[in-house]
């Protein structure tokens, strides 16, 4: 039954999934993500994913973007190697060597156009990568069944807001079918799914959700989103398996909302502001 599935997440469980990090360890050690992000006019999603996948600890960070974020992107993202998509505007094409990526996080701020819907069912389709699938990603695939029939089955997270889940899932008319759908699909299509919102719902292939317990309506601005798709491919990138990197994103992500809470406020927060106490955060679990 229902019941007997759902689990809050809480500070010890959180602390207990941490990896120390090894002293013999270098920058391989921790995994190379490639981020698929930004377009024209949201090269910030971009930047906010990739600062964020920085601090959470990857070891090399690649981001693919349109070729108009290439200066953006080394100028705000100077850790980060930069790839440029022949498209000026928008994801068009998928990088060249894409296997030696450990994880691939792809969405904010791509647009919906047609040569990046070519690219995303590309990338579904060719890639053995665990993926992280944020926003317009989803959006693409939810408008399209053969993409939804070929997710390759226990290497997905999704992370979509409300709306996103249900152009991914199918409309509900209430909690209770949200919350129903939410396992469903996550046993069809044997993915994860974070649900977002002031209880971000975490779905697994087993049939399992787990609610999140930190955050705050400080973090109800733009932006925000796109910092967890880059919190949750870094971990995945540093080989946490994919229901560990759900939990532990969703809860770290938060706890940067209620550290960021105590210095600047809900008002004024800002999703720069997540990724400044994303340090903090990882230290308080540590
Ligand atoms: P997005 O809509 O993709 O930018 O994602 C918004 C992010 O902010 C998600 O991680 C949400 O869980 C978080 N968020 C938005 N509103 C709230 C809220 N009222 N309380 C806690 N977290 C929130
Ligand atoms: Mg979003």
């Amino acid at each position: 039954g229902v019941e007997t599935d759902l689990y809050y997440t809480s500070r010890r469980d959180v602390q207990q999934l941490l990896k120390p990090r090894r002293k013999f360890s270098h920058k391989g050690t921790y995994g190379h993500a490639l981020l698929l992000c930004g377009g024209y006019g949201k090269m910030g999603a971009a930047v906010l994913a990739a600062r964020a996948c920085l601090r959470s600890g990857v070891g090399l960070l690649t981001i693919q973007a349109p070729s108009a974020g290439y200066t953006v992107l080394q100028t705000a993202v100077p850790e980060a190697m930069t790839l440029t998509d022949p498209n000026r505007r928008h994801l068009s094409e998928l990088p060249e060597a894409i296997d030696k990526f450990d994880v691939i996080g792809v969405g904010p701020g791509i647009g919906t156009e047609p040569p990046t819907k070519t690219a995303i069912g590309q990338l579904l389709a060719t890639s053995s990568h665990p993926l992280v699938i944020d926003a317009d990603a989803i959006n693409i695939i939810a408008g399209s069944d053969r993409l939804k029939e070929q997710l390759p089955k226990n290497k997905v997270i999704f992370t979509p807001h409300p709306k996103e889940f249900e152009r991914l899932a199918g409309k509900v008319n209430n909690d209770y079918e949200r919350l129903q759908r939410l396992r469903d699909f996550c046993q069809e299509h044997q993915c994860y799914i974070t649900l977002k919102g002031s209880h971000t719902a975490i779905g697994t292939p087993s049939g399992k959700v787990y609610f999140n317990t930190t955050g705050n309506s400080g973090m109800a601005t733009g932006g925000t989103g796109d910092v967890l798709t880059g919190v949750i491919t870094a971990l995945v990138g540093q080989q946490y398996n994919l229901e560990e990197a759900c939990i532990l994103g969703v809860y770290v992500h938060g706890l940067a909302g209620d550290l960021a809470l105590r210095t600047v406020g809900d008002i004024g927060m800002t999703a720069s502001d997540l990724i400044d106490h994303l340090p903090k955060a990882f230290m308080c679990l540590q």
